[in-house]
């Protein structure tokens, strides 16, 4: 069996899996993580469970744990074998029928419609308006600062200066 990877075609795309700097132990050593459900009977089960252990060990100390967990339900075709988040097949089966109990059978679109509205609302708050009080004191503060750079560090009496000044920029506005 050859582990299915991350970088492997026809993912579902509106589920990217997660990116992370850190080296995975999965693409480190793939092999710990190939794990046929089949794997854990016969003459080969102590060792194959001494795998799976192994391999949930270093699950567990992954930055990107959750949503791989996540990627792994999403993309059922691409994680039918091997260990995906400490996951075995047979578990990763049990938890989308607790998914599909839960949120229906079309449960997949439905996180994709939670993370877009997440995103909208994520991307409508960047563009909320500033209170009219905030918003003068910016520009109050770009007309004595100049456009946002990197000023040095302002004494205490220069604080103290521009603070009057905008307060009194603020009161006759
Ligand atoms: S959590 Fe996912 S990405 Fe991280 S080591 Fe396990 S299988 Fe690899």
């Amino acid at each position: 069996m050859s582990r299915t990877h991350p970088t492997d075609p026809a993912p579902d795309p509106r589920f990217p899996f997660p990116r992370t700097s850190a080296p995975t132990c999965c693409r480190r050593d793939p092999a710990l993580f190939d794990l046929a459900s089949g794997d854990l009977s016969g003459d080969t089960k102590d060792a194959a469970r001494g795998r799976l252990e192994q391999a949930r060990r270093s699950c567990s100390a992954c930055p990107i744990v959750t949503a791989c967990l996540r990627w792994a339900l999403v993309n059922r075709t691409l994680t039918q074998d091997g260990v995906f988040a400490g996951t075995t097949p047979a578990q990763r089966c049990a938890l989308r029928r607790r998914l599909a109990d839960r949120l229906g059978p079309d449960w997949v679109d439905v996180l994709a419609a939670r993370d877009q509205a997440r995103r909208e609302r994520a991307e409508a708050a960047r563009h909320t308006p500033l209170p009219v009080a905030q918003a003068r004191i910016v520009h109050l503060d770009r007309e004595l600062n100049g456009s946002l750079r990197l000023l040095p560090q302002l004494t205490a009496e220069e604080q103290r200066l521009n603070r009057s000044r905008l307060v009194a920029g603020l009161k006759a506005a």
